[in-house]
């Protein structure tokens, strides 16, 4: 006997592909059909998928996005940083003009394909009210 799918490629009696999901959350797209946009403006998450009707507002991003792009980010930046200053040590105002806004710009480009991912993987992975044996609580 066949396990029926849907076309999207999941069911409830299925796996999801946690990889594709997360590809497809970094795209900003729904994690369940990949086609319906994951946001609602920047960073405000859709309830429901618009193309899939796919239950969303159960994840529970939080701060992790924000926590993983900050520290990506100062890795990034501090590594530039000790670069410039052993390369050709620059006045302190030469590493101000570089570094803020590429903290900055970074910063705004990874928050929501991070957002995106960490929404998919939740997904994915049944967390939170995602799971649909989930009664309730914040686990
Ligand atoms: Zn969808």
């Amino acid at each position: 006997m066949t396990v029926p799918k849907s076309s999207a490629g999941s069911s409830l009696l299925s796996d999801r592909d946690p990889m594709a999901a997360m590809m497809r959350g970094m795209m900003g797209r729904c994690p369940n059909c990949g086609v319906g946009p994951l946001f609602d403006g920047f960073l405000a998450v859709n309830d429901n998928c618009p193309h899939c009707g796919e239950a969303l507002y159960h994840h529970r991003a939080d701060d992790a996005p924000p926590y993983i792009v900050m520290s990506i980010v100062s890795i990034a930046v501090i590594g530039v940083m000790f670069w410039m200053e052993i390369a050709y040590a620059p006045p302190l105002w030469v590493h101000a003009v570089i570094g803020l806004p590429l903290t900055v710009v970074m910063s705004l480009a990874l928050l929501r394909p991070t957002k995106g991912m960490m929404v998919a993987l939740q997904w994915a992975k049944r967390m939170h009210g995602f799971n649909p044996r989930h009664s309730g609580g914040d686990s």
